[in-house]
Order: C-alpha cells, then sequence, then structure tokens
C-alpha cells in the first residue's frame, strides 16, 4: 500500500523548487514516502538530466538518486519535518504542525557524514552558516535535541559513536 502524498512540488521562495504541504498536517503525521529511482554506482553513474541534488546517501554508503517530488525537499536548520526509515523504505514524517501550502523542509545534517564545507542560507533565525556538514561535529546540545529525529538505520549504523557521545554526557 502506497503512503499518500501530502505534498506537491514548486518553486521556492528559498532556492529553485521545494515541496508543499496540499493540506494540514498533524504533529508526527507521514506526509510522505520517500522513492528511489536508481542505485547510482561506478558502472552506472548519473547521466545527463540526472541531477546532482536528486542523490541520496544512504548509511550503507549507497547512492541513490530519489524521484520527484521528494527530490525537491529542501534542507532547514530549523525542519518542521524529519526522515525516518523502516525496513529500509524512507519516509518524511511532520516534527510539528504543518499548515496548508506550507514549505515541508528537513535538516540534511541528520544523515550527513564527513561531509563538504558550505554556507548554509536556510534562513532560519537558528541557521547553522558556514559549516562542515556532519552530524557527528554539531555542538553537543543540537546532537541531543536531534537525537529522537534520526533516522533509525542511521542511528543503528552509528550506534557506537552515539553511544560514546552519550557515556561521555
Ligand atoms: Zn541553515
Amino acid at each position: 500500500m502506497r503512503v499518500p502524498m501530502k505534498v506537491i512540488a514548486k518553486a521556492s521562495p528559498k532556492m529553485g523548487k521545494g515541496v508543499f504541504a496540499t493540506s494540514s498536517i498533524k504533529p508526527f503525521e507521514v506526509v510522505a514516502s520517500v522513492e528511489l529511482v536508481r542505485q547510482v554506482t561506478d558502472s552506472s553513474p548519473l547521466c545527463e538530466g540526472e541531477k546532482y541534488e536528486h542523490q541520496m546517501y544512504l548509511p550503507d554508503g549507497s547512492v541513490h538518486l530519489v524521484a520527484e517530488p521528494m527530490c525537491f525537499t529542501n534542507h532547514s536548520c530549523a525542519p518542521n519535518s524529519f526522515l525516518y526509515s523502516a525496513d529500509r523504505q524512507y519516509f518524511v514524517i511532520a516534527k510539528q504542525s504543518i499548515e496548508v501550502d506550507e514549505e515541508v523542509t528537513i535538516d540534511y545534517e541528520l544523515f550527513a557524514i564527513e561531509g563538504d564545507t558550505w554556507e548554509c542560507q536556510c534562513g532560519a533565525p537558528s541557521c547553522r552558516g558556514l559549516h562542515k556538514w556532519d552530524f557527528f561535529s554539531l555542538p553537543a546540545e543540537l546532537i541531543a535535541e536531534n537525537l529522537p529525529f534520526l533516522d533509525p538505520w542511521f542511528a543503528s549504523v552509528h550506534g557506537a559513536k552515539i553511544k560514546r557521545l552519550l557515556q561521555k554526557a
């Protein structure tokens, strides 16, 4: 059974396209499922027309192209949703109430490991700005605040690191 999609993609005031709620969404309601188009590998690399920003890096190290509309989900340092996987199927779930036509955002850093340094321009008052994208390099209080919103698969793959952080706390 497919999860109903409660979003559409359209131009975002933030950048390019974004996904926007088509109905009001309650906290912890499933917003959409994230469908993957195909795996990107050395033997089947990106083709012309397949965009870089449509890729998702899974905790097992595999890279996949994400299908529309969820490939247009923008990052926010103060997101209203989070990514969650069960049996390797990804879902976007609301963290809080989302109004009709509000942009649905997630925090990309919750599944970033040793990413590049680039400047976030999400516009949130708590925006992290220019920094290296790595969940475990975030300030301790941000890590603690976000632990409940980690993808269980990511948390399991990086469980030893999380355990050490909690033991130090
Ligand atoms: Zn930001």
